[in-house]
This record gives C-alpha cells, sequence and structure tokens, in this order.
C-alpha cells in the first residue's frame, strides 16, 4: 500500500509518513511537523538511521481542540492507514504477541520547548504482548522493564496520576531486593512490579489501565496534543514569547531499546561543546537504559570521551561500544554540515545498532554562541554575514555580564558539573514555591534541588542561578537553563538535598533557607557567602566578531561619556566618538559646586562673571582631558541643560554652611532660594532658556571648550568639538547661541591665533523642534534626538514618575514595553518627520540619537531605516550597538 492511499481525496491531510530511507515530510515543515517530526522526516531523507513511523500534523491539534478534545475521524482513519505502512516496515504488528510493534507517542512542537511537553514510550506493551516480546527478544527482565515503564509513564502522561506512587513502589521493591539501582532490579521483580503498578492505578484513578494497544494509541495522542497546555509548557511559553495557539504536532515511531543489555545504551551529543563553543564532540551516555532516563535529569550519565570529562575510560561510550560510537561521531559531522549549526543528537544504541531518535539546533550558553558562529566561518560552513546574523544582542549583552573576580578571596565548597556559565550570588531556596515568593521581595535566588524537573521553570526564571544534587549536563533542566543563560551547576553529589526540611548539607556544613552562597556556572563551583564579581574581559571570538560587524554596518556608534575614564572604557569598546558630553556632572564635584552656587547666587552678571571665572578653568581641565582621549574623533559636548536649583542643597545646615562661606546673609541665600524655585522645572527654566538668560554661563563654557581644543592643536592632535544646545524649540533661540558661541570661539581663536573646525547643533527632544526642524536645519550643523525627553514630552509623562502605572500599562499590554528603554513608534514619527524635514533644507545634515534608546537593538534597526548618521549610547552598550547596526545593515541589505 501507498503510503498517500485513501487520502489522495481528503481536503485535509493530517499525518505523513518516514521509513526506510523516504519521507513524506522534510525539515522546512516544521509548522506543521513540528521541528521534532520535521528533523525525523529530514534525517531519513539523509539515510540516517531513523526508527520508521509517522507524525500528525499540528493542524490535527488545533482541529482537536476546536472539536472539543475529540480526534477528528479522518485523522484516525489517516493513522490507521499509516500504522499498517509502519507494522509492514518494521514486520510487526500492534498488539500482536508474536512480533509486537512498540512505539513512541511524542510530541514537539514549531519552536523546540525541551521536555515541557510530555512523550510515552513503549505504547503497544499489555499482559500477552509482554510475553510475546520476551520471547522474541529471549530477554525477559528488559521486556518486563519496558512494560513498568509504559505502565509509570502512561499513568502519569495519560491518567495524569502523580509519578510519585508508582516511584515509591518501585523504591520499595529495590529495598526488598536490596539493590540500590532500577537496573539492578530482577526480571522477577520487574514483572511483580507490573502487576502491583496496575493494582495502584486502579486503586487511585478507578480506571484500569487498558489492555488495548490501540486504545493506548489514541489515549497517548490526545494526552500528547492536550500537554501542550499543561502549565510548564504555557509559562515557558510565556517566557519565551511563543504564541500559544499553534499547537504540537505528534509522532509515532517504532520503538529502539537501549535496555536490552550491555551492549545497548541511550544518550544525547551535541556536535560541539554547549558550555564554551569548543569543537570537540560532546556528549553523555547510559548503558541499558532507555532515553527518558538521561533527559529527565533523574540519573547523572557517563560523559561519552575522554573531552566531555571522563575520568576513566572504562565510562565512555567509546570504549564500551566502539563501532556505534564511531558511527555516531561520521553522523555528527553530516548532521551539522546539513543544518549549517551546532546539533543536539538523542540517540539509542540497540544491540551495537545505532539509532538516531531526535536532532535541533542545541541551545548554548553566550560564549558557545559567539565562539560557534565564529569557528563555522571558519570552517567554511557559513559566511561572516551569517555568523553576525545570528548572535543575538542580547548574547553579547549577556557576555558583558560579571564574572567570579578572580583576585577576590573565596572558600569554595563543592564542585558540580558547569552546566550553564555565569556568577551568582543568593539566598538559598528549595522549592519553585519559594524562588518565587523571595524573588517578589526583590531577593537574589539560588534555586537548590535535588534535581530539577522542567517542572521548575518558573523558579528558574525567578533564580539568579540553579544548583541540583543529581542530573547530567544534556538533561532538560540544564539545557533549559543554558537557553536562559543562568548560572547552573548540575550533578553535584556532594550535595545532599531535604526539600520538605528545607536543609542542604554540604560535607560538615549545614545551609538552611535564607543563606547565601555563590556559584560558578561555568567551572562548576560553589562557594560560601557573596563572592565578588567582575567585569569579563572580551574573549577572542567576540574580538573577531566585533572586527567584522564593522566591516558590514553603516550606523557610526558613539559613546555618551562624561569624563575621560568613561570615554576610555567606550573608546576600548570601538565607540567612534562622543556622542554626548553632559557638563553639569563635572558641576557637582565637591571642590566645585561651591563656585557654582556661588555663580547661581550672584545678584547680578558682575558676580555671576567672578563665580564663572572660577570654574572655567575646572572645565577646561575637563575638556582637556576628554579631547586627548578621544584625540581624532569628534566630541559632541552638551551646554548646561539642567535647571538651576538642582545644584543648590535642601539641607538647612548646608544653607547655612553656604551663607557663610560665600559671605552672603543667610536671608538673602533664602530669598534666592525662593526665587528659583519652579512648580515643574523639568518644563521650566532649563536647557537653551538659561543660555538665553545668563548667556555669560554658556559664554564660559565655550570658552573652555574652545580653548581646550585650541591647547591640543598647538600640540598636533586633532580635536573636533561638536557643541550642543539644548531643549530648543524655536529657530531663534539657536541663531542667537550661535551668534553668541561663534562670537566666544572667534575671540579664542584669535588668542591663540588658529583655527579649530567646530560645529553648532541642536538637540532635538521636543514636539515643537521636531515640527519645525526645517527652520532649525538652518541654523544647525547637526543635530542630536534626545529621545528620552522627546518621549517624556510626547507622552506627557515623566520618566522618573512613570513607575507607579508603567508597569500596568505594560501588563495589560496597552503598551508593548517601556518607551524609555526601546523607542516608541510614535515617538519614531517625530523623529523621522526631523530627519525628513532637517535633511530637506540641508541634505548633508550630520544627525545622531543619544538618548537612552541608542543602545538598544530595535531603536538602532530603526535609526539605521530612517538614515541616522550615528547613535550614541553608555559606554558598556556599545558592542551590543555596533552588532545591532550591523545586522540592521544586513537586514536592509536582504530585503533590497
Ligand atoms: P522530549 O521532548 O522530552 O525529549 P522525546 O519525544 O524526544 O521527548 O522523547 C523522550 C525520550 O525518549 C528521548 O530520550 C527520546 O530519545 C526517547 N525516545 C523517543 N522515541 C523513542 C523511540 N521510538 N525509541 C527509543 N527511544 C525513544
Ligand atoms: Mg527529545
Ligand atoms: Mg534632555
Amino acid at each position: 500500500m501507498s503510503p498517500s492511499e485513501g487520502r489522495a481525496t481528503a481536503e485535509k491531510r493530517y499525518v505523513y509518513d518516514f521509513g526506510d530511507g523516504v519521507a513524506d515530510g522534510h525539515a522546512g515543515m516544521r509548522d506543521l511537523l513540528g521541528s521534532k517530526g520535521g528533523n525525523l522526516h529530514e534525517m531519513t531523507r539523509l539515510g540516517l538511521p531513523v526508527p520508521p513511523g509517522f507524525t500528525i500534523t499540528t493542524e490535527a491539534c488545533r482541529d482537536f481542540w476546536a472539536a472539543g478534545d475529540e480526534l477528528p475521524a479522518s485523522m484516525r482513519q489517516e493513522v490507521l492507514a499509516s500504522l499498517a505502512l509502519l507494522e509492514k516496515r518494521s514486520g510487526m504488528r500492534l498488539g500482536d504477541p508474536a512480533a509486537p510493534l512498540l512505539v513512541s507517542v511524542r510530541s514537539g512542537a514549531a519552536a523546540t520547548m525541551p521536555g515541557m511537553m510530555d512523550t510515552v514510550l513503549n505504547i503497544g506493551l499489555n499482559d500477552w504482548t509482554v510475553r510475546g516480546l520476551a520471547e522474541r527478544t529471549s530477554n525477559e527482565r528488559f521486556a518486563w522493564d519496558s512494560y513498568r515503564r509504559l505502565l509509570s509513564m502512561y499513568s502519569n502522561v495519560v491518567m495524569g496520576l502523580h509519578t510519585d506512587h508508582l516511584e515509591q513502589l518501585l523504591e520499595r521493591m529495590k529495598e526488598k531486593e536490596d539493590v540500590h539501582s532500577d537496573a539492578s532490579l530482577s526480571s522477577t521483580a520487574l514483572r511483580d512490579l507490573s502487576g502491583i503498578f496496575q493494582e495502584k492505578i486502579l486503586d487511585l484513578s478507578g480506571r484500569r489501565f487498558p489492555q488495548d494497544p490501540t486504545e493506548q494509541l489514541w489515549a497517548a495522542i490526545a494526552a500528547v496534543f492536550r500537554s501542550w497546555n499543561n502549565h510548564r509548557a504555557v509559562h515557558f511559553r510565556n517566557a519565551n514569547q511563543i504564541p500559544h495557539d499553534l499547537g504540537t504536532a505528534v509522532t509515532v515511531q517504532a520503538m529502539v531499546f537501549g535496555n536490552m543489555g550491555s551492549s545497548s545504551a541511550t544518550g544525547v551529543a551535541f556536535t560541539r561543546d554547549p558550555n564554551t563553543g569548543a569543537s570537540f564532540f560532546f556528549g553523555e551516555w547510559l548503558p541499558n537504559a532507555q532515553g527518558e532516563d538521561v533527559v529527565s535529569g533523574l540519573s547523572t550519565p557517563f560523559p561519552m570521551n575522554r573531552e566531555s570529562g571522563a575520568v576513566a575510560p572504562e565510562e565512555t561510550l567509546a570504549h564500551a561500544l566502539p563501532e556505534a560510537y564511531a558511527e555516531l561521531n561520521r553522523i555528527k559531522d553530516t548532521l551539522e554540515r546539513h543544518y549549517r549549526d551546532m546539533q543536539d543528537i538523542e540517540f539509542t544504541v540497540e544491540q551495537g545498532q545505532l539509532w538516531i531518535l531526535q536532532t535541533r539546533t542545541g541551545k548554548r550558553s553566550a560564549a558557545a554562541e559567539v565562539r560557534i558562529a565564529v569557528e563555522l566561518v571558519d570552517e567554511g560552513i557559513i559566511d561572516e554575514k551569517e555568523a553576525i546574523r545570528r548572535v543575538r544582542t542580547e548574547t553579547l549583552e549577556r557576555l558583558m555580564h560579571p564574572c567570579i573576580d578572580a583576585t577576590a578571596p573565596r572558600t569554595i565548597i563543592a564542585h558540580g558539573l558547569g552546566a550553564s556559565p555565569g556568577a551568582a550570588s543568593g539566598r538559598i531556596v528549595f522549592s519553585t514555591q519559594d524562588a518565587i515568593e523571595r524573588a517578589g521581595r526583590g531577593e537574589d535566588v539560588i534555586l537548590v534541588r535535588r534535581e530539577t524537573s522542567p517542572e521548575d521553570i518558573h523558579g528558574m526564571l525567578r533564580s539568579k542561578g540553579v544548583l541540583t544534587a543529581r542530573g547530567g549536563m544534556t538533561s532538560h533542566a540544564a539545557v533549559v537553563a543554558r537557553g536562559m543563560s543562568k548560572p547552573c551547576i548540575v550533578g553535584c553529589r556532594d550535595l545532599e538535598v531535604d526539600t520538605e526540611g528545607k536543609t542542604l548539607v554540604i560535607g560538615e556544613r549545614t545551609f538552611r533557607e535564607g543563606d547565601i552562597i555563590t556559584i560558578d556556572g561555568g567551572e562548576g563551583s560553589i562557594m560560601l557567602g557573596r563572592v565578588p564579581t567582575a567585569q569579563p574581559k572580551h574573549p577572542p571570538h567576540v574580538t573577531r566578531l566585533m572586527g567584522w560587524v564593522d566591516r558590514y554596518r553603516r550606523l557610526a556608534v558613539r559613546t555618551n561619556a562624561d569624563t575621560a575614564r568613561e570615554c576610555k572604557a567606550a573608546r576600548e569598546f570601538g565607540a567612534e566618538g562622543v556622542g554626548l558630553c553632559r557638563t553639569e556632572h563635572m558641576f557637582f564635584e565637591e571642590n566645585r559646586v561651591m563656585a557654582v552656587r556661588e555663580m547661581i547666587l550672584a545678584e547680578d552678571e558682575t558676580g555671576r562673571r567672578k563665580a564663572l571665572a572660577q570654574i572655567l578653568p575646572m572645565q577646561r581641565s575637563d575638556f582637556l582631558a576628554i579631547f586627548r582621549t578621544m584625540a581624532g574623533l569628534p566630541v559632541t559636548i552638551r551646554l548646561l541643560d539642567p535647571p538651576l536649583h538642582e545644584f543648590l542643597t535642601e539641607n538647612p545646615g548646608d544653607l547655612e554652611a553656604m551663607a557663610a562661606r560665600l559671605e552672603i546673609p543667610l536671608p538673602k541665600v533664602r530669598e534666592r532660594y525662593r526665587a528659583l524655585h519652579e512648580v515643574n522645572p523639568m518644563l521650566g527654566h532649563r536647557g537653551c532658556r538659561l543660555g538665553l538668560s545668563f548667556p555669560e554661563i554658556y559664554e564660559m563654557q565655550v570658552s573652555a571648550i574652545i580653548e581646550a581644543a585650541c591647547i591640543l592643536a598647538k600640540e598636533g592632535l586633532v580635536v573636533e568639538p561638536e557643541i550642543l544646545i539644548p531643549l530648543v524649540f524655536h529657530v531663534r533661540e539657536l541663531e542667537i547661541l550661535r551668534e553668541l558661541i561663534r562670537s566666544t570661539a572667534e575671540a579664542i581663536q584669535s588668542d591663540y591665533g588658529l583655527r579649530i573646525s567646530y560645529r553648532i547643533g541642536s538637540m532635538i527632544e521636543l514636539p515643537r523642534a521636531c515640527v519645525t526642524a526645517d527652520q532649525l536645519a538652518t541654523a544647525a550643523d547637526f543635530f542630536s534626538f534626545g529621545t528620552n525627553d522627546l518621549t517624556q514630552t510626547t507622552f506627557g509623562i515623566s520618566r522618573d514618575d512613570c513607575g507607579r502605572f508603567m508597569p500596568l500599562y505594560i501588563d495589560i499590554g496597552l503598551l508593548p514595553g517601556d518607551p524609555f528603554v526601546a523607542m516608541d513608534p510614535a515617538v519614531g514619527e517625530l523623529v523621522k518627520l526631523a530627519v525628513d524635514k532637517g535633511r530637506k533644507v540641508k541634505p548633508d545634515l550630520k544627525i545622531g540619537i543619544c538618548g537612552e534608546q541608542g543602545g538598544e537593538a530595535s531603536t538602532i534597526r530603526f535609526c539605521h531605516k530612517i538614515g541616522l548618521d550615528y547613535v550614541s549610547c553608555s559606554p558598556f552598550r556599545v558592542p551590543i550597538a555596533r552588532l545591532a547596526a550591523a545586522q540592521a545593515a544586513l537586514e536592509s541589505e536582504a530585503l533590497a
């Protein structure tokens, strides 16, 4: 019978077959077949050893819900036809005691959700087929072991019973038999367990475990469809912005058995180390076990080879099953070349014969993400552009997060497997519940568990780090932690975790909930108390990637920096100039603020000039240091912006001291204070309004800037000052101040007898400035968008006060996010309007953005699109902005 027979006329096709080297589907059909399903079809086409089976589409899942949890009739028909084909391919039949076909019923959605949904193995076993299986394989123990596994998975996934009940019975049997591991249980014990399990199931649920294999199959398919909506899956989708209405595909696949004895095994392998990204075959395996044993994290598997951390050759798969290992090694290369990315592979060895059960793009740590992208380029598998597209800006951001300060004293109390790098300190919690509660109170917590199940995802999300006694590097929990970039240590055998009593014993020490520990998920060490962290240096792969990035971006990246020290850091991060230097920050330094206050309190211009004369040399020395650090690059300096009262103290004691020091009578000081008071200072007497009222202030600042530039020019350094006028809303403001700047600069240049090139620009941070940008452009050499103030004035909200309602607005979906983090589209419209109007008058007008949003990826993409010349952001965001700018350029190149 042909696979498509009987469904040629059906309008919807629900089922796709694979096996014997042919497949109806392929990897590109992930929306319909799920990525697990699509990849099984693809691997079959590649000729890899994949057990045959068929995939039921996500559409069937959606139709199942729409029909009120009812399997569509035509889907049942297609499944029966595909089952017949599978029986033919495998030479066995579902429910036939002489040749029993066993299948797994596997979940798998378009987006990979490791371990979040359910899978049932060994469907098809009952009290008769189990005996047939024993006879056929001459392996009693294996048959009963498979049956008890089915009973426990089925009762949990399909019948909804908690796994603990049967788990306890299993533990009791081990005690009775006096053995320590599941693998040591005798065949008789396992047979007895199948009876005991079935009684318990009936007892707890009032229903019998169905002996009819077809009934098992339908129920398992429905249960896997339903598992799309279990708690952890819903939570995972929320955390990863995956839509909730897609549904899962179901793959029904002939079982292969890793639990058939010592020449059988199961494992998980990564084509590269997911932790560091190093290019070696990394994996874990368990002899005589089924796949679930490794991925569930219930046991700690063995390293697959030396590189994966084996201490004795005997424990490696390479040693135990060399032929299967060699073949797996070849397949790993095939898969990586085919998919052009690091793969995470599930495999099973049945009596020496290797089977591949899954491949997917492997989750990896932030460091590994960069290293793998760079090395794939070196190996000719992808090109530079692809590498740039693949590394996420969040990843770079994470790489700049702190790691343990190597010089700090620390007491290491235990070691485990470093499953996800990064350092974290926090208070110990023993349950997801406690993690959520304490994190909700703003505490940093470390979730400590015997093993983590995907169930713990809520707790993991709220924790700074995760630590488990059991589980391997490839367990779902480790994979999920890596995906979240949470520091994570697993398989730490020295840990005795008492979840109920909420204690953790490590050697002689006992810890309780709330005690502080530090973990380093890279090296796998657990430390006492809080250990200081440090800013990491860029690893060499990041440096190489950043070298490529600069070839493709068009936007320049500058920094917002107020001191020479910040400038130096930013230059090291690749900043190409200063986009915003806020002069007022220099006024706050202790030895200066008095002179500033004197200037503010002065009664007339003469008094002010006297005070300003004291400030001038200080400002000049600041600019000297900044210009020197940024030599050869443009430096944008904003003239004084905040309202003057910000420099005055409110403290009555200080007020008196000030009066005394400045020799002004106290009542006079009070009077000046009252005069400076504003109801709404952020919309008050600030920005260029100050410059117009007190031109001598700006005059002093401009003098300091130009003098510094002249001094350095004499030394032969190239200095490019760009003087920025804040809070402009009218072209006349610009014209008047421009003239002031020009004449001041003129005088100084003739004093020094040289010319320097400087520019005068307008801050664009008010809606009126945007609307009149064509006029402003006539009096400006450049524009700089101050998107913080522009957002405040566009929304009519204050950034400092919106914390009261912004979370609500985001929560109810009124705003997609905080407009002070990523530029709001309406603010974007105003920016675009100003760009268009400005350039219409002055086509070569230089334009940049210096608001906080200038370092955020989606804002940078927008800035690229509307043709800005540069973005400017805080020093440590400079590499992130460079990457985002390159990605934006590649994106528009791809669209063109
Ligand atoms: P998950 O998404 O939780 O990994 P899977 O469908 O991949 O769920 O299956 C769980 C475990 O069972 C995996 O280790 C997988 O390799 C194993 N498995 C699934 N189907 C089969 C099969 N047909 N034969 C043997 N092992 C299987
Ligand atoms: Mg899997
Ligand atoms: Mg501003």
